[in-house]
């Protein structure tokens, strides 16, 4: 069932928030989908209950779990899609997910619902900054993926997409997911400010003040800088012998999935220490070497 934030704002929750923008005539907005058909159907349902039409699917960005329920709403509802360019490219062909995280063709074992989803059309493609006619703004947000955007409602909500996790996902996942940590900061930063009434995240509880949270994700992505950092005082490491490292240090739960998250993860820490000139990498013995700068 629908919940309201404020005014025309609501979500529907779950394991993956679902935004929903009610235009005032009878259609609406959805941001995100959840991962897969059965996910699409129960928004189609919280949508009927309402006698809201669906008018178009905003994607925030284009991990499997946030817009593998497109499909299914496209062909029953007739939706249109829109997205961010970069996201809209893993929209339209969902196998480049597993694909970059294994960094060439994808073992089975990653071409799961959970980081390959059903692939669907995108009808337009979302520049950060801009509107709908409906007053819908798109807020630039990278850093958990390369073009995520979140979405302001007239209503003071801002849905954050994966911009920050809440705390308890941060005690489950010591390692949580960027792509681009400097960026992630930035964003972070950013939302610190607190110009939004509402805030929700994907995965976490609505909020009126989010400082707290943006502070742990804050001082747990300079966590993991300072262990690669510490870890490189005596000798230069591998990128594998790092993330070995870190998998015990923090006692991770290991299966294919997660061991190319927290890979990639790494590396976008590796490559963000590099961009701060604390870092660099030499090959040596046949390897790939990170040292200190
Ligand atoms: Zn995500």
């Amino acid at each position: 069932m629908l919940k309201r934030i404020s005014g025309n704002t609501f979500y529907l929750p779950g394991p993956v928030n679902i935004g929903v923008y009610d235009h005032g005539d009878g259609s609406c907005t959805v941001i995100d989908t959840g991962i897969d058909k059965d996910s699409g159907r129960k928004i189609q349902k919280a949508l009927e209950q309402e006698n809201l039409a669906l008018d178009r699917i905003i994607n925030t960005h284009a991990h499997a779990d946030h817009f593998g329920g497109n499909a299914f709403l496209v062909r029953r509802l007739k939706a249109e899609v829109w997205a961010p360019s970069l996201e809209a490219a893993i929209i339209l062909y969902p196998e480049l997910e597993p694909l970059y995280l294994y960094s060439a063709r994808p073992l089975p074992e990653l071409q799961t619902k959970f980081l390959q989803a059903t692939p669907s059309p995108v009808d337009r493609i979302i520049e950060a900054g801009s509107r709908t006619e409906e007053g819908l703004e798109f807020i630039p947000l990278p850093g958990h993926s390369l073009g995520q955007i979140g979405v302001a409602t007239p209503d003071g909500v801002l849905f954050t997409g994966d911009a920050f996790f809440a705390r308890e996902t941060l005690e489950k996942y010591f390692l949580p997911y960027f792509i681009d940590i400097p960026r992630a900061k930035e964003t972070m930063s950013s939302l610190l400010a607190g110009q939004y009434k509402y805030y929700l995240p994907s995965h976490g509880l609505l909020t009126d003040d989010p400082q707290e949270t943006l502070s742990a994700n804050l001082k747990r992505l300079q966590a993991i800088d300072e262990f690669i950092l510490s870890s490189l005082k005596g000798e230069p490491k591998t990128r594998e012998a790092l993330l070995a490292e870190l998998i015990s240090a923090c006692d991770l739960l290991l299966n294919p999935a997660q061991y190319h998250l927290y890979n990639s993860t790494l590396g976008a820490h590796l490559s963000g220490l590099a961009e701060e000139n604390k870092l660099e990498f030499i090959f040596a013995e046949g390897k790939m070497f990170w040292q200190l700068k």
